[in-house]
């Protein structure tokens, strides 16, 4: 019998739910846990605590030989930070561990480190912690990253109702197009430009504290395994249905819809506004642009409107296992 990440997920959030004894109910008490970008703790004091843990392995997430690994020390972050944006809130700490394969090349782990600390500084963020090990089979990296929000004002996958609008941030479809390069043997030298999304995706966390700040999401996350299975699951835990615009959906010229719907890893902000706000947001914020993609209604279906016709939204991202 074969679990799906979803079934998986769900089954370790009732039984995390069930074990939660009432010794969390004083200091800092599990606002958010399993199932949205980061768990929320809130205190006593005038902020939420964030949390978020990613884990990349070598040969699922990545190819160190297609790889750079100061882009991959860059990228390990960038999934961490991403995850804060996506609660409107700003990165404090990281925590990494990483286990190396034996007689890993010093030089390998220094970039690493230079791409790590470089996206770190830009950020604010301290290198506060973690855990080495030897692998034997790859690279594999797993950060913890801190954040804070002011109390209360982390924005959940929760909180979409129906009528609200649905915008995104940037442009969609980059990193897969950057993976399409790779996967087809290019020359990897003279194709920067193209593979910068995959391999340097920035983190949109100035656009979600604007957001966060002005309180106009309704509910938030960040796109990283595609469009349509975050949009999912967006709408799972809002208890809503959606229609999105498949010539609304920004991508750049040549980038395939499908590579926008489907590709993981853009790193961009997935989020809802009420139709009272929508008129508040600009289409240009903090150098991106944000583009109105659909409308979140009743229900529970997905749908996608393609050259005027009305289908169910294929979903089709990246599932883990
Ligand atoms: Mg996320």
């Amino acid at each position: 019998l074969k679990l799906t990440e979803r079934q998986f997920v769900e089954k370790l959030r009732r039984a995390a739910r069930r074990r939660m004894g009432a010794s969390t109910r004083r200091g800092l008490h599990l606002r958010q846990g399993i199932g949205d970008d980061c768990a929320v703790l809130s205190g006593a004091g005038k902020y939420d605590l964030l949390i978020t843990t990613d884990l990349m392995l070598e040969g699922v997430h990545f190819r160190r030989e297609w790889q750079q690994a100061d882009s991959l020390g860059h990228k390990v972050l960038a999934r961490g930070l991403s995850d804060i944006a996506a609660m409107g809130g700003i990165p404090r700490h990281a925590f990494l561990s990483l286990a190396l394969p034996r007689g890993t090349d010093f030089r390998w782990v220094d970039q690493f480190f230079a791409g790590l600390f470089r996206l770190a500084e830009s950020n604010g963020v301290t290198l506060a912690g973690g855990d080495t090990a030897a692998s034997m089979s790859g690279v594999v990296a797993d950060i913890v990253v801190i954040g804070e929000a002011p109390r209360r004002k982390a924005i959940l996958r929760s909180g979409a109702r129906p009528g609200d609008e649905i915008w995104v941030t940037g442009v969609l479809g980059g990193a897969a197009a950057g993976l399409d390069l790779l996967r087809q043997g290019k020359r990897i030298a003279r194709r920067t430009q193209t593979l910068r999304p995959l391999f340097y995706p920035q983190p949109r966390l100035s656009i979600g504290r604007w957001l966060s700040r002005r309180g106009l999401a309704s509910a938030m996350m960040d796109l990283s395994d595609g469009l349509s299975i975050d949009l999912a699951r967006l709408c799972q835990a809002s208890g809503v249905g959606a229609c999105i615009d498949a010539d609304a959906i920004p991508r750049l010229r040549r980038t395939p819809l499908e590579y926008a719907l489907h590709g993981g890893e853009d790193f961009e902000l997935l989020f809802t506004v009420s139709a009272r706000r929508a008129g508040k947001i600009p289409t240009q914020v903090e150098g991106a642009r944000l583009t109105r993609i659909g409308q979140i209604q009743r229900g529970r279906r997905l749908r996608l409107i393609r050259a005027g016709r009305e289908e169910v939204l294929p979903v089709l991202g990246f599932e883990h296992f």
